[in-house]
């Protein structure tokens, strides 16, 4: 159980971060206890438990008092607890009081001593709290003292006021007092975002360095607009000056390029294509996915007639062979492909700008490595998560942003519904009733083969089941674990009209573009994140026709449905982040789990200016001074960001 929580060491266990904390320092009186918030009372017990049993639950329950008003204990199946109760015995008792029938407690935790501010950890079903506290007692008295060594020099820490790596651990496990625990958790916030400072620093520090390429950009936004098949948005105008703007001056840009789905963010990168080729540079474009590399090719091939090659993982020898010569010669300006331009092998004639789209899929190691097969080339990130703007600033660190907040015209905003059991096979009547009048579904699963244990929605299993059940309509299916050419036979497919209802996983997730697909149904919505429900309904809703987003959930969890219903009420990718860095917490949120607390930790510092000041003075200081214990931190930082990729920082 304690594995499932990521917990396996020792340290582990000292770096888990309480979820929240009760206040059980101030006992209050029954009369006074607010309802349905915690709180501890000091109670004695006027009654002799009874234990009933109803349906399958026990219930015990005793009738106590704070010695001026009385109220009922109650645990649900928890018959052992009756061996605590006696007659006239006092317990601190902690719980919310509910005033629903009668004054109660229910599920109360009994206490002998006053337990004063009590930490709440994320847990799994099984684990209690008492036990985990109690791991986490036992992990300090084990650990070896030098795994709680401070990275921080005793003079910082004097001159910020901050608590040793030690004291603030205990104290945020076992707290002493509100002020001192604050003070813990503001060391520990401190500590997280000095590391990302000194490292954003040291990054900015090494791109100011020496000049890049001044692209010749004069009535390139023109030219471009021209031969493009619709007018740009407002929005799309606006990114693309800014762009032009950097890549004409000679410092190498660095442009995180924000929209939301369908904004029509390839438009935009097509546009410093253009002006790359133009000049005479040639202008690499990754993707995550082969799929998305792909349909990148095929548009951009009409739009740079014989000046582009594709590479990916999956192509024959002798394909990659002509695509390197081509890339090598600098026979092609544009070069579309997946992490296989990565690769040593592949070298290019005359690199000046590197576009990257969905780059919260790429580490920051290896837009670098793509950096380094030119010479300052100019670099271009697109991303499609929506981050604050506020956050994103912080949390890109040095990248100049635009912001794409407007869709293309005519478009109506996808309907999205919750569809319960019941409704599901009208609903599957209605995808094949649409696909008779030549509309397109999508239909994303949880998994590909049905999961043991589960009784959850696979690609396989969906697929037997409609096939039997629709026999004249075309169906899909579409996985990871296809080979390439499946894969690409099946979009391919689907984007010329002969399959009408594609089954997938998220392999669709990322920028897949049809137009015609006017309709997304989502099996098993519970086990999505909601920025990738969110991602996945941007798959339809591109044409002009209304699109659907129907969401299937069978799962029972209320906050499962909560976040469901975001999604049925708001199109806004902004606030679907806000809500789901409110329900999941950023750490989760980002999907940067390995990094989990600290994080948190450094989410929480960009909302505290004050902490966020002195960091920024601190780092300033570091790297100005290189003193052995300075010297020291910035490796340190060197070493939690720049050598993982589970980071993404530019
Ligand atoms: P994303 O920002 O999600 O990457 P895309 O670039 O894939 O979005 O664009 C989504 C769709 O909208 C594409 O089919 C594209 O051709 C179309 N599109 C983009 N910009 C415009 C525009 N200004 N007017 C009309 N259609 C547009
Ligand atoms: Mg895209």
């Amino acid at each position: 159980m304690f594995e499932k929580l990521g917990l396996v060491l020792l340290s582990d266990l000292i770096r888990f971060f309480p979820r929240a904390y009760n206040d059980y320092s101030h006992v209050v009186s029954v009369a006074e206890a607010p309802e349905n918030t915690p709180v501890i009372l000091k109670l004695s017990i006027l009654s002799e438990p009874a234990l009933a049993f109803f349906h399958g639950i026990s219930l015990l329950s005793c009738r106590a008092t704070d010695g001026r008003d009385t109220l009922m204990l109650k645990w649900f199946n928890m018959p052992y607890q009756k061996g605590r109760l006696h007659l006239g015995d006092t317990w601190f008792v902690s719980g919310k009081v509910d005033r629903k029938k009668g004054t109660a407690v229910i599920n109360p935790v009994l206490w002998e001593t006053l337990p004063g501010i009590v930490p709440v950890y994320p847990t799994t079903k099984g684990l209690k709290q008492p036990a985990i506290r109690n791991a986490i007692g036992q992990a300090f008295e084990r650990i070896d003292p030098v795994e709680l060594a401070d990275e921080l020099p005793p003079a910082l820490r004097l001159r910020y006021g901050l608590l040793s790596c030690e004291e603030a651990y205990r104290e945020l496990h076992f707290p002493t007092e509100t002020e001192r625990l604050k003070n813990a958790q503001r060391r520990l916030d401190f500590e997280n975002l000095l590391f990302y400072l000194i490292a954003i620093e040291m990054k900015k520090r090494s791109l100011s360095v020496g000049t890049g390429i001044a692209f010749n950009t004069e009535s390139a936004l023109e030219g471009f607009t021209a031969g493009l098949g619709f007018t740009p948005t407002g929005a799309q105008v606006r990114a693309m000056k800014e762009i032009a703007a950097d890549m004409a001056s000679p410092r190498p840009m660095n442009r995180l390029v924000q929209g939301d789905v369908g904004s029509g963010k390839t438009a935009v990168a097509a546009f410093a294509l253009s002006v790359s080729a133009r000049s005479g540079y040639q202008g690499a474009f990754l993707a995550p996915t082969e799929l998305l590399a792909e349909q990148h090719y095929k548009n951009l091939s009409a739009f740079f007639p014989d000046d582009c090659a594709l590479l990916t993982g999956s192509m024959s020898t002798a394909e990659r062979n002509t695509a390197l010569k081509k890339i090598a010669e600098g026979s092609v300006h544009v070069v579309i492909g997946t992490h296989a331009l990565l690769e040593n092998a592949v070298t290019f004639k005359k690199l000046g700008l590197v576009v990257t789209d969905e780059q919260h899929r790429f580490g920051v190691r290896q837009r670098g490595t793509m950096a380094q097969k030119g010479i300052r080339p100019d670099m271009l990130v697109m991303s499609a998560t929506p981050i604050p703007r506020t956050l994103a600033m912080q949390y890109y660190g040095d990248l100049d942003i635009s912001v794409i907040d407007e869709l293309p015209p005519g478009r109506l905003p996808v309907k999205t519904r919750f569809i319960t059991a019941r409704k599901r096979k009208e609903m599957y009547d209605y995808l094949v009733s649409e696909a008779k009048n030549g509309n397109r579904s999508y239909v994303v699963c949880p998994y590909i083969e049905p999961p043991e244990e589960e009784s959850a929605v696979s690609v396989t299993s969906l697929y037997e089941e409609l096939r039997k059940r629709y026999p004249e309509t075309a169906i899909g299916i579409l996985h990871g674990r296809m080979p390439n050419e499946e894969k690409t036979a099946a979009m391919e497919a689907f984007r010329n009209g002969e399959i009408s209802i594609l089954i997938s996983t998220t392999v669709i997730e990322v920028g897949v573009d049809v137009r015609e697909a006017n309709v997304i149904v989502i099996e098993g919505a519970d086990r999505f994140g909601l920025a990738q429900l969110h991602q996945l309904r941007g798959r339809v809703g591109r044409g002009d026709k209304q699109a659907y987003c129907f969401l299937l959930s069978d799962s029972g969890s209320e906050t499962a449905h909560d976040r469901i219903q975001t999604l049925t009420e708001t199109n806004d990718g902004f606030k679907v982040a806000e809500k789901d860095l409110e329900m999941r917490g950023p750490g989760d949120y980002f999907g940067v789990r390995q990094h989990g607390a600290s994080f948190e930790g450094l989410l929480a510092g960009f909302t505290d200016p004050k902490l966020l000041s002195s960091v920024k003075e601190a780092v300033a200081e570091i790297m100005d001074i290189p003193t052995v214990e300075n010297n020291a931190l910035v490796e340190k930082a060197e070493e939690i960001y720049c050598k993982s990729s589970t980071i993404v920082m530019n």
